[in-house]
């Protein structure tokens, strides 16, 4: 099973990404979305960030226009129709993806697969809301999609093997590197991640050191190229937050609980680099 049309629903901050990777990879690209400005958005933000690799010589201008050609727009779910994958990338909310599903699993052709990007729903619990479970899977890709090589490739308990093997493909075809997980609260990255960065938190609410302190540690003993602190920032408080809670309410273990300083932060609005103002400040 060769994956060659893509369609992409949802084109915003990851599905722009995502269809701009499958279309430099040479995929013929459908992009949907119910906001005709965030199509005309995702259609810009591809132009500028492909415009950036012509000015470093990584790309000629007719590559550029023949990537960009790639891509169709519709606001009309139905464009997904003559698609061999359905990646949906849309607002994080299990009910607004329920509701997607089942238009998917109505509107794609029987053979079809349908992969999500969705960060902390179960790929198991939208499977199942189809008609063709054994045809569904997570693919999970990181923010900015260009740059970041991982994609986790999730498999619900219903995924078959035929379908990972397609979708597996299609990742490295696209110069991913997939990495086969089962579904799990927060899969593998996120699972690790997030705690850590909530550990910092722990450790700056009790005064063990300053914020800028912890990220100095970290960024020295742990070779990390950024501080737990400052990455918050950059994830969004919000986002680290929801995770925590995906994390507590999945395994009803405590080491997950999200810090009371996160729960503040988030109440109080500082959500890091968006709000300009989180362990850190910005602008
Ligand atoms: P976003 O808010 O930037 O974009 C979501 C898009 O979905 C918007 O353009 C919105 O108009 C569209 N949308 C809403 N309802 C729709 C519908 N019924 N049909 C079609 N489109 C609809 O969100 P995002 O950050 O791109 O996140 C998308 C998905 O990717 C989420 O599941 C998120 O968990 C996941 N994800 C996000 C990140 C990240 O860093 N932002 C990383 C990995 C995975």
């Amino acid at each position: 099973m060769e994956l060659k049309k893509i369609a992409v629903v949802g084109a915003g901050t990851m599905g722009n990404g995502i269809s701009q990777v499958l279309s430099v990879a040479g995929l013929e690209v459908v992009m949907t979305d119910v906001a005709a400005a965030q199509l005309e958005r995702a259609t810009e933000t591809i132009s500028g960030s492909l415009e950036r690799l012509i000015k470093k010589e990584k790309m000629t201008a007719a590559e550029k226009s023949a990537v960009m050609g790639r891509i169709r727009t519709s606001t009309d779910i139905g464009a997904i129709g003559d698609c061999d994958l359905v990646i949906e990338a849309a607002t994080e909310n299990l009910e607004l993806k329920l509701k997607i599903f089942a238009q998917m699993d109505k509107i794609a052709r029987k053979e079809a697969v349908i992969a999500t990007n969705t960060s902390s729903i179960s790929i198991t619990r939208l499977a199942a809301s189809t008609g063709r479970p054994d045809q569904v899977i997570g693919m999970h890709f990181f923010n900015p999609v260009a740059m970041m090589a991982l994609v986790e490739l999730i498999r619900g308990l219903q995924t078959s093997d035929a379908t990972f093997a397609a979708v597996e493909a299609l990742a490295k075809k696209v110069g991913k590197s997939p990495v086969q997980v089962r579904n799990s609260p927060g899969f593998v990255v996120n699972r690790m991640l997030c705690p850590m960065i909530n550990e910092a938190i722990f450790a700056l609410a009790e005064g063990l050191a300053t914020a800028a302190q912890i990220d100095e540690a970290m960024k020295l003993g742990a070779n990390h190229p950024i501080g737990p602190l400052a990455l918050c920032d950059l994830i969004g408080l919000d986002v680290e937050l929801a995770v925590m809670q995906v994390l507590y309410e999945g395994f009803k273990d405590p080491k997950y609980r999200p810090a009371p300083l996160l729960v503040d932060m988030v109440e109080a609005g500082y959500l890091g680099r968006k709000a300009k103002r989180g362990f850190f400040s910005y602008g």
